[in-house]
């Protein structure tokens, strides 16, 4: 599990505002009551009252059995007094509850003293949103992707359906030290989608997933080189980019060329692959293309520990223009 500490707070905030809200909207619910029933409030605090009781006879001495009895036959004859009042007024104990939104945990996110399920599945959402506002996630599952864009070249359809059936099958058995991937091959053919479809697998899985292009990475690389100490607290993106349970690069090489840049990339990538983490790369380059442009080191990493995924076909978003044109 590793949404990250962002995504943890932002869902412990909600699940305490919710709480907050059940609470006041109980208390609101009770003070209509009281003002209705004055007798009531006057039960409920004998109630308190009573509660307290049982500390001051321990501490007191004497027939602690006895004193406690005493005090739990006053508790539940007080009990069945509220109730009786409530009833009269067409109430019943549960309309005086707080209205959690989750029963089992009473919005704390915890029960029995493990996560709630509430609280995992807030993170998940929100991490699926927070991966959407840069990437079209719910477009780019398995199942829309369509191999009858490549149907015209047999050989083609038979390469994808492979890697098709490869990247289902890595998505299902994702884990944090799972193998890195490699998609190589010309714009279009559906790179993007499928890393896209891995990343939605394990969001679901509860892993972390950070997803970029290359581009953006460099531009957010660079902002940080510069702007140290800034707002967005300094090297956010390098260790994201380090820390996170998959990484996805999208169109490695169309990013803007810099020393800087291959320098924080070669170190992302080898850290990754030094510490077992997984990384898919996307990338419309050679592997000759990769060594000139980067490093013969960075291009040797990435043919020595990436599976690599070969996508052969005619541009898909050319196809799919044509059939809508
Ligand atoms: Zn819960």
């Amino acid at each position: 599990m590793g949404y990250g500490r962002k995504i943890y707070d932002e869902a412990c905030k909600k699940l305490e505002r919710s709480r907050r809200e059940a609470e006041s909207a109980a208390a609101r619910k009770a003070e209509d009551f009281y003002r209705l029933c004055p007798e009531a409030r006057e039960i409920k605090a004998q109630m308190g009252a009573n509660a307290c009781g049982a500390a001051r006879a321990v501490i007191q001495g004497g027939d602690v059995r006895k004193a406690l009895e005493g005090l739990r036959d006053k508790g539940l004859a007080l009990q069945r007094e509220y109730e009786r009042l409530l009833s009269s007024h067409g109430l019943s104990p549960a309309d005086l509850q707080p209205p959690y939104a989750c029963p089992r945990c009473k919005d704390t996110g915890f029960a029995d003293g493990h996560m709630c399920q509430c609280l995992k599945q807030m993170q998940r959402a929100m991490a699926f949103e927070a991966l959407s506002m840069n990437a079209p996630l719910e477009k780019s599952t398995f199942e829309r992707f369509s191999l009858d864009y490549y149907k015209s070249d047999p050989r083609a359809f038979r390469q994808m359906e492979n890697i098709l059936t490869a990247c289902k099958d890595y998505a299902a058995r994702f884990r944090s030290n799972s193998s890195s991937l490699l998609f190589r091959g010309p714009t279009g053919l559906g790179k993007t989608h499928l890393s896209l479809a891995i990343a939605g697998k394990a969001i679901e899985k509860g892993y972390g997933v950070v997803y970029g292009s290359a581009q953006s990475f460099a531009v957010a690389l660079e902002r940080e080189r510069f702007d140290r100490g800034g707002p967005d607290s300094p090297g956010d993106t390098n260790s994201q980019l380090v820390s996170c349970d998959l990484l996805i690069l999208d169109d490695l090489g169309t990013e803007f060329p810099s020393q800087y840049v291959n320098a924080a990339l070669y170190n992302i990538v080898n850290t990754r692959m030094l510490a077992g983490k997984p990384t898919i790369i996307s990338t419309n380059l050679s592997m000759q293309e990769l060594e000139q442009r980067y490093s013969q080191r960075f291009a040797s990493r990435l043919a020595g520990y990436y599976g690599m995924l070969e996508f052969l076909g005619t541009d898909v978003r050319f196809l799919r223009a044509q059939q809508y044109s």
